[in-house]
């Protein structure tokens, strides 16, 4: 299965990701992970997106749609993978298209309002070595992996607005895109995870047994 996880910043596309890729066995396939690990690693990509990444800006279509192309063509995303954070401009998609001519199977969209995603932006830190997010609180450890947690520099506040304005111009428009193939499954994204992930599932299981 093909799916796409669409959503503003903080929406729970990484944490969603997570349970559909144990539960589907299949990649997630996270472009801001991608990117982060680059610069941690300061490869020449890493190197190059770095101050993009730490403004909230996006960086070139040409660029992420390689790397994704690459990705996408491995072994292990035979049988299907969940793209997190990509398409996320119409040409993005566009690309998608013509390197996937059969398209996705299904675009879950993430639904929560503005005001929620800043406060879960601001509040929440990252895990260096596997990526999870946990709200700000008393843990300075990963509970998944003991990993060190951090907040990420695009998640101060002043850059979660932009990064949410970004996402109101460039990325929400595939709203419309992937409905108007009808792709799209938009899921309410407020609450807990694990009731957010009863809702994914149940619409996917809708897509599949059609
Ligand atoms: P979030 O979904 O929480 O905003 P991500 O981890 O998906 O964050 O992405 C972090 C940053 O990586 C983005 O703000 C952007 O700079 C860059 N990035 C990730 N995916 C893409 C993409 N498909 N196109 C352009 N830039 C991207
Ligand atoms: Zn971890």
């Amino acid at each position: 299965m093909r799916i796409v996880l669409l959503g503003p910043p903080g929406s729970g596309k990484g944490t969603q990701g997570v349970r559909l890729s144990e539960t589907h066995n299949i990649p997630q396939i996270s472009t801001g992970e991608m990117l982060r690990r680059a610069v941690a690693d300061e490869t020449v990509l890493g190197k190059k997106v770095q101050k993009i990444i730490q403004g909230g800006m996006l960086v070139p279509d040409d660029l992420i749609v390689s790397i994704i192309e690459e990705r996408i063509s491995n072994e292990d995303c035979r049988e299907g993978f969940i793209l997190d954070g990509f398409p996320r401009t119409t040409d993005q998609a566009h690309a998608l298209e013509r390197v996937l001519p059969e398209s996705v199977d299904v675009t879950v969209y993430l639904n929560v309002p503005a005001e929620v995603v800043v406060k879960r932006l601001s509040g929440r830190m990252t895990c260096r070595e596997c990526g999870a997010v946990f709200p700000r609180g008393d843990i300075s450890l990963c509970p998944v992996c003991a990993g060190a947690l951090y907040q990420r520099e695009d998640d101060l506040k002043s850059t979660v607005e932009h990064r949410i304005r970004v996402y109101m111009k460039h990325t929400a428009p595939l709203v419309d895109f992937y409905r108007s193939r009808n792709k799209l499954a938009e899921i309410d994204g407020m609450g807990e995870p694990d009731d957010v992930f009863e809702r994914v599932e149940a619409e996917i299981s809708q897509v599949t047994s059609q």
